[in-house]
C-alpha cells in the first residue's frame, strides 16, 4: 500500500519533507533491500537511522502496516550489513555492557550522581540531558509492598535499568498508586532490562537473550498484571514477550482499569500533557492518563498543539542523531511554550529528560514530571 496518509504524522518528514524520511520511503527502501532488488548501500542507511521508532505512521496507517516490527527487524538486518561507525559500536557496547546488567548500572548511577555533586557531569558522560540524581530506587525488603487497605490484586512492577537511578521519584510515586488502588505489588527479584533500548538500536539478538531471562523471572511467581510505568519499555513488554500476552499494563492504563480512591487534596496548578509516542502510538493509551489528570481536583489541564508528536527523545536517538532530534524538540518546546502551563506531565522518562534539557536551554521554568508523581500529590 503506498496512500502515503502517514506521511503528514512523520515527524522527520515534517521536518525535511523528504520521501526519503517518510515511512513509506523508509519501508521501500528496506523492501528493495530485502528482496535483492537494490544495491545495499551505506549512504542510504542514513534514511533508517534518521528514523525515531515513533510509531505514529503505524497509529494513523489505515491498512494497519505493522512499522514498529519492520523498523526493529530492518535495523538488526542493517546492523549486520553496514561498517560499523565508531558512535555505533560504543552505543551497542554500552547497552550489552551497562544497561543489561543491574549493579554496573548502579555503581553508574552512584559515581555519576558524586561527579554531578562536584560539578564534573562531562568528563562522565555527556551529562547533557541527566536529571540531578538522587539516590536510587530500591524495592521493598522482602521484594513486596502490601496493599493499602483491602487487597484486591497482585501485581509485579517492572523497576527496569535506567528509570530507578534517573527518576526514583516516579517509581515511589507509581508504587504508593498501586498500593493505594488495593495491590500487593510484587518486585520480581533478578528482573533485568527488558531490552527495549536494544531492540530499538537493531540488537535483537541481545533483546532476545534479555527476553528469556526475564521470562524465566517472570514465571517464577503469580500476578495479575505487570505494571510499567515506562512508555516504551511497555510497548516493547507487550510486544515481544509473548509469555506476558495480556498481562502488561501501563501504570495510567491500570489505574484507569482498576479505580483509585477519592482524592484527598486540591493541586492548584496548569498542566500540559506529553503523550509519549510508545504510549499513545504504540500502546494506543491516550484517553486513560488525561481522564486521570483531570480528576486530581484544582488542576487545569490544557492541551497543547500536536501533543502526540514525538519530542525528539526516541531512546538513543538524540545522543546518536543530535541534529534531528534538537530539530524537532525545538519544535515541541513551541508548543509547550504556547499552552502557558506550569508543568509537563508525560510517561517516559527519555521524553521527561529531553523535555527538561529543551526547556532548560530556552531558560523556561516550567517543570517536568511522570504522571504518576502528579497524582501522587492528590491521591496519597
Ligand atoms: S517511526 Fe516515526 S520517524 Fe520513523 S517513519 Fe514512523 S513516524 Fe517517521
Ligand atoms: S505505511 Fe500505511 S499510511 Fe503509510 S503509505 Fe503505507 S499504507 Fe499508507
Amino acid at each position: 500500500m503506498h496512500c502515503g496518509l502517514c506521511l503528514d504524522a512523520c515527524p522527520t518528514f515534517r521536518a525535511t519533507g523528504l520521501e526519503t524520511e517518510s515511512p513509506r520511503g523508509r519501508i521501500y527502501l528496506m523492501t528493495q533491500w530485502k528482496r535483492g532488488q537494490m544495491t545495499f548501500d551505506e549512504k542510504q542507511v542514513r534514511h533508517i537511522d534518521l528514523c525515531l521508532g515513533c510509531r505514529t505512521c503505524e497509529a494513523v496507517c489505515p491498512s494497519g502496516v505493522p512499522y514498529g516490527r519492520i523498523i526493529e527487524a530492518g535495523r538488526a538486518e542493517v546492523e549486520q550489513a553496514r561498517r560499523p561507525t565508531a558512535k555505533r559500536w560504543v552505543a551497542k557496547t554500552a547497552l550489552r555492557q551497562l544497561l543489561a546488567h543491574p549493579r554496573r548500572l548502579r555503581a553508574f548511577g552512584a559515581a555519576t550522581r558524586v561527579a554531578q555533586a562536584a560539578h564534573l557531569t562531562s568528563v562522565i558522560s555527556s551529562g547533557r540531558q541527566l536529571p540531578p540524581l538522587r539516590p536510587a530506587f530500591k524495592p521493598p525488603a522482602g521484594g513486596v509492598a502490601q496493599a493499602i487497605g483491602s487487597r484486591r490484586y497482585r501485581v509485579a512492577f517492572l523497576v527496569g535499568c535506567v528509570m530507578p537511578i534517573l527518576y526514583p521519584q516516579s517509581h515511589d510515586a507509581a508504587v504508593k498508586l498501586l498500593q493505594l488502588a488495593g495491590c500487593d505489588v510484587w518486585f520480581p527479584q533478578g528482573e533485568r532490562c527488558c531490552g527495549a533500548l536494544h531492540a530499538h538500536n537493531g540488537d535483537l539478538e541481545e533483546a532476545e537473550r534479555l527476553r528469556e531471562y526475564n521470562s524465566r523471572v517472570y514465571a517464577s511467581g503469580q500476578f495479575d498484571a505487570l505494571v510499567v510505568d515506562s512508555a516504551g519499555c511497555g510497548a516493547h513488554l507487550k510486544d515481544f514477550y509473548p509469555t506476558l500476552k495480556g498481562r502488561v499494563k501501563d501504570l495510567s492504563e491500570w489505574l484507569a482499569e482498576t479505580g483509585l480512591p477519592q482524592p484527598k487534596r486540591d493541586v492548584k496548578v496548569k498542566v500540559t500533557y506529553q503523550d509519549a509516542c510508545h504510549l499513545a502510538h504504540a500502546q494506543r493509551i491516550k484517553k486513560q492518563p488525561r481522564e486521570l489528570i483531570r480528576a486530581v481536583p484544582g488542576v487545569e489541564l490544557v492541551e497543547m498543539r500536536h501533543p502526540d508528536i514525538c519530542c525528539g527523545a526516541a531512546g538513543l536517538y538524540s545522543t546518536l542523531e543530535p541534529g534531528m532530534s534538537r530539530r524537532i524538540l525545538e519544535e515541541k518546546i513551541d508548543d509547550l511554550l504556547g499552552t502557558g502551563a506550569e508543568l509537563v506531565v508525560t510517561a517516559n522518562p527519555g521524553c521527561q529528560m529531553q523535555l527538561a534539557s529543551g526547556l532548560r536551554a530556552r531558560g523556561s521554568h516550567i517543570r517536568v514530571e511522570h504522571v504518576g508523581e502528579l497524582l501522587a500529590r492528590s491521591f496519597l
